[in-house]
């Protein structure tokens, strides 16, 4: 991990441990050990299902019985994962006072499974299921059983609570996410391809506020060359577990 020089890792340690208020924003990468597949890649589902005909509020509008297939898959395979070493280090990062907040754009609540807090779901989460016509919110576990259409007591069906592209992101989330980035003196990005769109505006923000900005990912993003100042280059359990550890010493 050495670059022109310099040692990423050993810089990233001195500025998580200068600055100390970071803030953490994950993708679907840091849940691919936990074995969610993320979006953009050759395995798993997403080969199957192409998010961009799945994953709208058009498709789900159109021919929500053909998006259930879709979602039935990712309820299973999210209420099987449990988190792993990364979401882990995230979490004793926060306990011991450097990392204060995580902004996820994952839907699969590992975040919280590990022993995160502050956790601002900017896409929503699996865990709920919301009606289509009257808004109202069901418990997954209540409601769905795996190859069921899901209805709401008005006889509506029913959809997870998650931001599926086309929809606006949360209001209180957005607000949060944007007040975190504004503030923060330093952002972890951490497996997010930085494609989806307004999550990726998150670094952008952080950086013209004055952060610095530290990305984790095994390769390189659109953020890459242009507001990151290190990349640390690995999957996510890798580096966070090699950062707490030098944090400790
Ligand atoms: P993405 O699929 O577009 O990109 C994943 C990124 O993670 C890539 O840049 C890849 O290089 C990196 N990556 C792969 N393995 C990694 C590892 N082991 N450690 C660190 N990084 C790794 O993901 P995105 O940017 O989050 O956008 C996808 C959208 O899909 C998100 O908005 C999210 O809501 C949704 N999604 C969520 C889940 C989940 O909840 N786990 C899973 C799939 C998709
Ligand atoms: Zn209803």
């Amino acid at each position: 991990m050495r670059a022109g020089g310099r040692d990423p890792i050993r810089e990233a340690v001195r500025l998580l441990a200068d600055r100390r208020n970071a803030v953490a924003l994950t993708g679907a990468g840091i849940s691919v050990e936990s074995g969610i597949p993320s979006f953009r890649g050759s395995q798993g589902m997403w080969a199957k299902y192409d998010p961009m005909e799945y994953a709208t509020l058009h498709a789900f509008m159109q021919s929500p019985r053909k998006v259930w297939e879709m979602l039935t898959e990712m309820v299973s395979v999210c209420g099987e994962a449990a988190p792993n070493a990364a979401h882990r280090a995230l979490a004793t990062l926060e306990e011991t006072g450097v990392v204060r907040a995580v902004i996820t754009q994952n839907v699969d609540g590992l975040h919280q499974a590990a022993g995160s807090r502050r956790v601002i779901e900017y896409h929503g989460n699996m865990e709920e299921l919301v009606c289509v016509s009257c808004w109202k919110r069901y418990p997954t576990r209540e409601r769905w059983t795996p190859g069921s259409v899901p209805l709401c007591d008005c006889g509506e069906i029913l959809k997870p609570n998650v931001v599926l592209f086309g929809e606006p992101i949360p209001w209180l989330a957005q607000e949060q996410a944007e007040e975190e980035a504004r503030t923060c003196g330093l952002l972890l990005v951490i497996g997010t391809s930085a494609q989806v769109s307004p999550a990726c505006d998150i670094p952008r923000i952080a950086k013209e506020s004055g952060a610095a900005v530290i990305e984790i990912n095994p390769e390189p993003t659109p953020l890459t060359a242009s507001v990151t100042d290190i990349h640390l280059r690995g999957s996510a359990s890798e580096v966070l577990r090699a950062l707490t550890f030098l944090m400790q010493l």
